[in-house]
C-alpha cells in the first residue's frame, strides 16, 4: 500500500516502528511480535535497517509481514556504505517484495570511515535523488527537531532538510523527543523555510531506563526533569517504568494531537504490549474506530 495520500485522507496518522532480527534463529519471534503489532491496525508500520546489525534482506522480509497483514509497510534504507549498484538491487529487491515506500537515511558512519574518500552518497538527499529516479515509491525522510548531532547549528541542519525535502521526501518523521516544545519550536522554524510535507512525531515510549541513558547519549536528545525524574524513581521497578513510560507517551501525543500534529510515529521497540497501550488508551483520541 502506498502511502502518499495518506494524509489527505486523515488528519492524524498512528504508526509503529519495528526492528527485524539480527540472526535467523530470532527471525520466528521478532515476526511473532510484529504479527502483534500489526494486528492493532496501524496506519503504516515502518520497519528499520541495517542498525544494531540487522541485514538488509531481514527489513524487506518484515516489511512483507507488515503488508500481508494489511497494514502498509514502510522499509527503512540507509546509503552511506552503498554504492549505486547496491541501492539499484535493494530496490529492486523491495519492489519485488511489494513494498511501496521507504524511509531514506544516510545511516551513521562505520567506523574507521574516511569522509574524503569518494563515494556515491554522502548524504541521505543522494538517496532520496536515486529513489525518485527509479520511480514507484513514496519517500520518506528523518529529522531532528533538535538538530542532528553532527551539525553546527539547528538553522543549518534546518537548510539541509529542506533540500533534502525538495529533492523529493513527501513526508518526515522526526527523532524522538521528550519535550513537545522542542517539536513546536522546529514545526514553527521549518514552516519559515517553506518545508510543508507531513511532519510525524517520534515518540518512545521509556520502558527501560538503562537502555534509554545510551540511546540519549548517542542521540543529542535532552531530557525534561520531570521525565528525568521518572527515570531515576522507576530506574529498578522495570513494571513500574513501562507504566510510567507508556503514560508519559500517551500525555505526550494527547498535548500533540490537540496542537495539530499530523502523525504520531511510536518507537514500540517490538514490544505488543507497549503498542497495545498506546493504540487502546489513545483510540478516541486519534479518532480511530
Ligand atoms: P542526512 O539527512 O544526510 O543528514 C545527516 C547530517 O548531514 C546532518 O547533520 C545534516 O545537517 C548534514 N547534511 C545534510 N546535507 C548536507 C549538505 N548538503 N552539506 C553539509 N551537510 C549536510 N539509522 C539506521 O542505520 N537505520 C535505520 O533504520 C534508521 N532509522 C531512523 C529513523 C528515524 C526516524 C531517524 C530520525 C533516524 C534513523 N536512523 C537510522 C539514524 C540515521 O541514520 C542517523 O541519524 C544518521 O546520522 C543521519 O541520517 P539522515 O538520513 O538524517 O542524514
Amino acid at each position: 500500500m502506498n502511502l502518499r495520500n495518506l494524509w489527505k485522507k486523515k488528519d492524524v496518522t498512528l504508526s509503529f516502528e519495528a526492528f527485524p532480527p539480527k540472526k535467523d534463529d530470532d527471525f520466528a519471534s521478532v515476526a511473532a511480535a510484529v504479527e502483534q503489532i500489526a494486528q492493532l491496525k496501524p496506519d503504516f508500520m515502518s520497519v528499520t535497517y541495517g542498525a544494531g546489525g540487522g541485514t538488509s534482506a531481514y527489513t524487506a522480509r518484515i516489511a512483507r509481514i507488515v503488508e500481508e497483514h494489511g497494514v502498509a509497510a514502510l522499509a527503512h534504507l540507509t546509503c552511506v556504505s552503498s554504492n549505486r549498484d547496491q541501492i539499484r538491487q535493494e530496490l529492486a529487491a523491495l519492489q519485488q517484495a511489494g513494498i511501496h515506500n521507504i524511509l531514506a537515511l544516510r545511516g551513521d558512519y562505520p567506523q574507521g570511515y574516511d569522509p574524503a574518500a569518494p563515494r556515491d552518497y554522502r548524504y541521505a538527499r543522494d538517496l532520496v535523488e536515486d529513489i525518485v529516479d527509479y520511480g514507484g515509491f513514496t519517500v520518506g525522510g528523518a529529522c531532528y527537531p533538535e538538530g542532528h548531532v553532527e551539525c553546527a547549528s539547528q538553522q543549518e541542519d534546518l537548510e539541509h532538510l529542506k533540500e533534502k525535502v525538495d529533492c523529493g521526501v513527501d513526508f518526515l518523521i522526526t527523532q524522538m523527543f521528550f519535550d513537545n516544545s522542542a517539536l513546536y519550536s522546529f514545526l514553527y522554524r521549518a514552516q519559515q523555510v517553506g518545508i510543508t510535507v507531513p511532519v510525524l512525531a517520534g515518540i518512545m515510549p521509556v520502558t527501560n531506563a538503562a537502555q534509554m541513558t545510551r540511546i540519549l547519549a548517542l542521540s543529542g536528545t535532552t531530557l525534561p526533569n520531570r521525565f528525568r525524574m521518572i527515570l531515576d524513581k522507576f530506574r529498578d521497578r522495570p513494571d513500574a517504568m513501562k507504566q510510567a513510560g507508556i503514560v508519559y507517551a500517551a500525555q505526550q501525543m494527547v498535548d500533540l494531537v490537540a496542537n495539530g500534529v499530523r502523525g504520531v510515529h511510536v518507537y514500540t521497540m517490538n514490544k505488543p504490549d507497549v503498542a497495545a497501550g498506546i493504540a487502546e488508551n489513545l483510540s478516541k483520541v486519534l479518532g480511530r474506530t
